[in-house]
Formats: structure tokens, C-alpha cells, sequence
């Protein structure tokens, strides 16, 4: 059995992300979001565009008002009237200003902007009753961003921040990363779909239909191998096709069931008839133990994950997860992520293995506290999953975290 951090880190090392010139495909920006850009993003367009006002008011010659005050005010001469969206068609003069509002291009001559809350209007003419500093309110050409430079790097999520800045650069088309497909089976005689009317003995295969929404939720498609009896034959030749190029053209399988040392349980037996490499047999995790990783010739990973809906799930959040993310492209924050919370009530293990106890991350005051469902914590209950944003940890050798103390909660979803 090995620990959990060694299992990640064999996990992690075994996934080659998609290639950055081969991987790829051009979409739409309104495509865009949560797709991972594959390539960086560089604009045409300098930021600001042009110079432009940051205030609603006067844009004035430094030099013409700098020794403006209340008993003094300087009086300038408006020449023009500048909205956002227009293109100046004087240039100032001694004595003169132009009105002009938030965004629009400063007007040749003018160096400064006074706000309009310092000035007082007459007609065609505005007192400035307080001096600006020079150059003052505009935001000037390129200040922001030069044309030309890395806008967004490559291994980025697009997401709406991203969208606003694509959108304003002009930058239409985009090189993100093809999204991957996850191949998605489920073993054991006694599963059926959700439509079925169960026989005695049967259960719904819940692990398909959830694993199906974890993958589409990272982003990635997941291909359905639905349900494979307990058949060794059969089992066989859905895993040969689910790993083979290009006839099952998935990134990664993942199986649900038949992991564990029972006489049906023949995944492992299976991978090995198939020049499988196996890098994990099983974790010292509760739930989870029974976690089977093997990679193929193709370079192809296979995660076995047990059968238990809650362990399936675990497993999933714990190992699969980061590794589909790391494999679609993300240069980062692809590792799983933990917070410390507050335990609501004590947590206990049996401290043999390090234990993960499913429930949820609640905002109390600004801290999180983690609750832990009612209902029995056993791998085969999965009723009380509903809900579930958090894994409490209790690592090896801890048997109890008690109330109001501090625990790492893994994030999930
Ligand atoms: P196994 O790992 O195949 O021995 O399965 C362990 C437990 O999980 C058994 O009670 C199975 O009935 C149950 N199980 C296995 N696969 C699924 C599945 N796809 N959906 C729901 N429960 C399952
Ligand atoms: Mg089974």
C-alpha cells in the first residue's frame, strides 16, 4: 500500500500534458470560455488606444492654469465639446479649453485634465478655481499595455476576466488546447441504467453517471463505455478498445468496479494481459484503498477506481482530477487544492490509513468550518454525498481532530 503523497507524486509524473503545436484547435472567442489557451495571446492595439480622460471635465495647457485658485480662478475659453467616441477637431491655444468626458481622446495642445467638480461654467467660458497637477487625469497611450507584448500567457483557463480582456484587444481567434476525452466504464454484473426497473440484487451504476459530470465539469469529453458485466472476455476486449488508438481515442480510461480482490474482480488480471504498467496497486486512503493506476505502451493512463460510489468519487477528487487537469494543458493550479477549516464536530479515524471524511465547507463569520453530513460515513452509503464540497483529512496516525479544531479540507468540485 502505498501513501498518499507517493501515489500523487507517481500520479502526477506519468501525465505528459497535451502538446502545446499538436493538441490545439482555433475557436471563436464566444467559444472561449473555460477552454485553455495553448498558445500566448499577444494584440495589435496599444492600452489605453489614445490619450484619453479619466474625469468628466476640462481639458486644459498645464501652463495656463497651474496658478488657479478660489479668489484667482483662471478663466479659459471653451472651444470645443470632446464625448467619448469622438475625435477632436481643434487644437488648443493659449486660453482655451476643450469640454470633455470619461474616455474621450485629449485634444492636441492640452496636457491636463481638471475635473469638473473644481471648475464652474459660464456659457462659453469655464472658471478653473483650483490648480491640477500637470498632466493630470489623462490615462495616456500604452500606459497600460504595449502592442505587441504577451497579453495572456499560454496554460491559462479563459474564463470572463479573460473574455473582457480578448474581447477588448480584438483578439477573435484563439489556440486553446482540444479538449480531452476521458473514456468512462463500469463493471459488475449487478449494475443498470437509470431507467431499468430493478431485479433482486441490482443497483443503479450511479458511478457512470457521476464520473460522466466530473469529467464534463473539468472541461473534457467523456466517452461512455457504459456498463461491462462481470465477464472476463467481455471485460477485456471494452479495455482494449477503450485504450487503443484511434478506434476508442481516448486521453485516459477510467473504470469503475472490479479493483478489489474478489473472484469477479479481474480489472487487474486484465491490464496486465494487455502489457499494462502498473505504477499503483493500492493506496494507504480510506475510502480508496483498493485505487489500481497503470499507464500503456501508448503512454495511455488507466485509473481502476473502486466500486463504492463514495470511493469512486474520492479517488476521483484525489488522484484523477488533478490529473486530467494537469494533462489538458493548465501550466498551473492543476494540483489538488486544500484550505484549513474549522471542524464542527470532532473527526475520527482509526488512524491506520489516512482518512477522508466527506462534507461540507460552510462560510461562518468569514472562516470556514467543515460539517460533516448526518448519516453513516461508510463507502457504501453514498446517500449522504448530496452536497459534499469538502474532504476533511485525518492523516495517518490521527484518530481524532477534535471540535472547533483546525483540519485541511481537500476542495472538491
Ligand atoms: P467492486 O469494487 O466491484 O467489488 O464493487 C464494490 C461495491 O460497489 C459493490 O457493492 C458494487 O455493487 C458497488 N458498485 C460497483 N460499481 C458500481 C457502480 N458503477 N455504481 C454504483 N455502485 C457500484
Ligand atoms: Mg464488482
Amino acid at each position: 500500500m502505498l501513501p498518499v503523497n507517493e501515489a500523487e507524486a507517481i500520479i502526477y509524473s506519468l501525465v505528459q500534458p497535451l502538446d502545446s503545436q499538436v493538441d490545439t484547435e482555433i475557436i471563436d472567442l464566444p467559444a472561449a470560455s473555460g477552454r485553455i489557451l495553448a498558445k500566448p495571446i499577444t494584440s495589435h492595439l496599444d492600452f489605453p488606444h489614445w490619450d484619453n480622460s479619466a474625469m468628466d471635465g476640462y481639458a486644459v495647457r498645464y501652463e495656463d492654469v497651474k496658478n488657479s485658485n478660489l479668489e484667482n480662478p483662471t478663466v479659459l475659453q471653451i472651444i470645443e465639446e470632446i464625448p467619448a467616441g469622438y475625435q477632436p477637431k481643434s487644437v488648443l491655444q493659449l486660453g482655451q479649453a476643450a469640454r470633455i468626458f470619461t474616455g474621450a481622446i485629449i485634444p492636441t495642445g492640452a496636457d491636463t485634465i481638471v475635473m469638473q467638480e473644481v471648475t464652474h461654467r459660464e456659457e462659453n467660458r469655464v472658471l478653473i478655481k483650483a490648480a491640477p497637477k500637470q498632466g493630470e487625469f489623462i490615462r495616456k497611450k500604452a500606459s497600460y499595455y504595449q502592442a505587441g507584448d504577451i497579453l495572456l500567457p499560454a496554460g491559462i483557463v479563459i474564463n470572463a476576466p479573460e473574455i473582457a480582456v480578448l474581447a477588448a484587444a480584438q483578439c477573435n481567434q484563439l489556440c486553446v488546447y482540444r479538449k480531452l476525452k476521458v473514456a468512462i466504464l463500469s463493471t459488475g454484473d449487478e449494475l443498470v441504467t437509470v431507467d431499468k426497473t430493478l431485479q433482486p440484487g441490482q443497483i443503479v451504476d450511479s458511478n457512470n453517471y457521476a464520473l460522466t459530470a466530473l469529467v464534463q465539469h473539468l472541461g473534457a469529453e467523456a466517452i461512455s463505455y457504459g456498463i461491462v458485466p462481470d465477464n472476463e472476455e467481455v471485460l477485456k476486449a471494452t479495455i482494449e478498445q477503450a485504450i487503443s488508438k484511434p478506434l476508442g481515442g481516448a486521453d485516459i480510461v477510467i473504470s469503475s468496479g472490479g479493483v478489489s480482490v474478489g473472484e469477479y474482480d479481474y480489472v487487474e488480471k486484465i491490464l496486465e494481459s494487455l502489457d499494462g504498467k502498473f505504477h499503483i496497486r493500492s493506496v494507504a486512503m480510506k475510502p480508496g484503498k483498493p485505487l489500481t493506476v497503470a499507464a500503456f505502451p501508448n503512454s495511455k493512463l488507466y485509473f481502476g477506481l473502486p466500486g463504492n460510489p463514495v470511493s469512486a468519487l474520492i479517488t476521483f477528487w484525489r488522484f484523477v482530477q488533478p490529473a486530467i487537469k494537469k494533462l489538458s494543458g493548465l501550466a498551473d493550479s492543476w494540483q489538488a487544492a486544500f484550505i484549513k477549516a474549522k471542524a464542527s464536530s470532532e473527526l475520527r479515524s482509526d488512524g491506520k490509513r489516512e482518512t477522508y471524511i466527506w462534507g461540507k465547507l460552510e462560510l461562518v463569520d468569514g472562516e470556514y468550518e467543515f460539517v460533516v453530513p448526518g448519516g453513516s460515513q461508510v463507502s457504501g452509503n453514498l446517500i449522504n454525498l448530496a452536497q459534499t464540497n469538502g474532504l476533511a483529512v485525518l492523516p495517518t496516525g490521527t484518530k481524532l481532530i477534535s471540535q472547533g479544531k483546525e483540519v485541511r479540507v481537500l476542495i472538491v468540485r
